[in-house]
């Protein structure tokens, strides 16, 4: 902390460790370490190793003192959200990987295997890697970044490819397990400035992971640094999509480069762009501790804006309350709530997937409990292959039940907010579940889709 601190608020009460901690992480090989756990049934925590063999699992010190309910586990959303569960893989995949850790199986044999059932798994979902990687003028692919929709340009920082804690239902979690072919990542700053220096369609600029705020303010300084030059005035929005409220208020608070990247932000602000932090909170418990009041308070001290998303999970926060809460407590801390996503169809799917027309229930319920600054949050949105598609509702046309959607995000911007129709059906958890409604053959981008974009 420097002597004379800008963003500095309020005391902070109850938090022994207000002051600052260092942080430090555990992952799959450090289980038997972590004191919290040692109470659980041996089997339990048995599974909890077979599971984290083949998904990954990072936690830290704050999780696990500050949000987690010790005394509601297993059933706790924070615990569920972070710790693996014996449900999160199919019970055949989860034999094969028991057996071979009962008979303490070599490492060959053990990533023979785990590396299977990941293939299992569609780490890929929605044709990540290959549809969305865009080319310089010379045809050199760009690395590390995805242009999918025409106005906002995502980009994936080499030293932001880790996150704080990972979510057990991380729709990116193929990243995380050490197969470096499968990553997404650059550390090329100007290869990230002569594409955007080149593209005056985009408006945004997100900077993803992984989670951005792992890096050093020095290095976030390099990638946005620059574009406060004329050469970028057509980039008026960055965005920056993080975790770090949740699972390391301390970013913004007490780290050695927190004021550091606090003044980042505000000479972003300062200069014209809107900064935005892209929050990722899936349960209001997140919200409510000091240290997360403090940051929020400090980021919005610099003129940048929050905003909110996350997706719905089954075991976390399947019921309309629980999200009219989580708005309410937003909307009061000055965070303001922007998508509720479908979890995609990949990794532990199985195990936290709810129901389109439940999500659809959820999201209604909860809508009509708040005031119309919480009806800001859009959704329940699926982030497909073709775009962001929202969950409108059921209707009855002609005696004919059917869920009403429309694009949120198009790969055509032409599609966004046309209604369309699809067969209901009560099962359906993904796009792929849905067939066209008053015997169409197929939705009205799909054709224009395949063509265009998926070869
Ligand atoms: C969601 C998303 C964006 C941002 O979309 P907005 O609706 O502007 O928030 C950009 N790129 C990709 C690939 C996305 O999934």
């Amino acid at each position: 902390m420097t002597a004379t601190n800008l963003f500095q608020t309020r005391p902070i009460g109850a938090d022994p460790h207000a002051q600052g901690r260092p942080f430090r992480a555990y992952t799959h090989r450090d289980l038997d370490r972590i004191t919290a756990i040692r109470h659980l049934p041996a089997e339990q925590r048995f599974a909890m190793k077979v599971v984290s063999a083949v998904l990954p699992f990072r936690v830290n010190e704050y999780v696990i003192e500050r949000l987690i309910d010790w005394s509601r586990v297993p059933d706790d959303p924070i615990f569920q959200l972070t710790f693996p569960q014996i449900g999160m893989l199919a019970p055949e995949q989860f034999e094969r990987v028991a057996d071979l850790l009962r008979r303490d199986a070599g490492p060959a044999e053990l990533e023979a295997v785990v590396s299977g059932i990941r293939h299992e798994l569609n780490p890929h979902p929605a044709g990540q890697r290959e549809l969305n990687v865009p080319r310089l003028p010379s045809g050199e692919l760009v690395t590390g970044i995805q242009h999918k929709y025409r106005e906002t340009l995502l980009f994936f920082p080499s030293q932001g490819q880790t996150c704080h804690a990972y979510c057990s239902f991380c729709f990116r979690w193929a990243q995380f397990i050490g197969d470096k072919a499968l990553r997404m990542a650059t550390n090329e700053a100007q290869g990230l400035h002569a594409y955007l220096r080149q593209q005056r369609c985009v408006t945004d600029l997100l900077l993803t992971g992984g989670d951005p705020m792992v890096m050093k303010t020095r290095h976030l300084e390099a990638y946005l640094q620059p574009l406060l030059h004329r050469d970028f005035e057509h980039v008026q929005t960055i965005r920056l999509g993080t975790k770090a409220l949740s699972f390391w208020p301390y970013r913004f608070v007490t780290d050695p480069d927190a004021d550091g990247l606090l003044a980042l932000l505000e000479r972003l602000v300062a200069a014209g762009k809107h900064v935005a932090v892209m929050a990722h909170f899936n349960h209001w418990r997140e919200l409510d501790t000091e240290i997360c009041e403090q940051a929020i308070e400090r980021i919005r001290a610099t003129g940048a804006e929050i905003r909110a998303q996350g997706p719905l999970l089954a075991h976390i926060n399947d019921e309309p309350d629980a999200w009219a809460r989580l708005w309410r407590e937003q909307v009061r801390l000055g965070v303001m709530p922007y998508y509720m996503f479908v979890e995609r169809d990949t990794g532990a799917h199985h195990y936290f997937k709810v129901p389109l027309v439940r999500a659809w229930e959820i999201y209604r319920e909860a809508i009509q409990q708040v005031s119309g600054l919480a009806r800001s949050a859009r959704g329940p949105s699926m982030s497909a292959g073709p775009g962001k598609l929202e969950i409108s509702g059921v209707a009855d046309i002609g005696g004919e039940k059917v869920f009403v959607l429309r694009f949120l995000q198009g790969r055509n911007p032409d599609w966004v907010h046309r209604p369309f129709f699809a067969r209901f059906d009560p099962d359906a958890t993904w796009l792929d579940d849905l067939k066209p409604a008053f015997g169409e053959r197929e939705f009205f981008y799909e054709a224009q889709y395949r063509e265009r974009w998926t070869g």
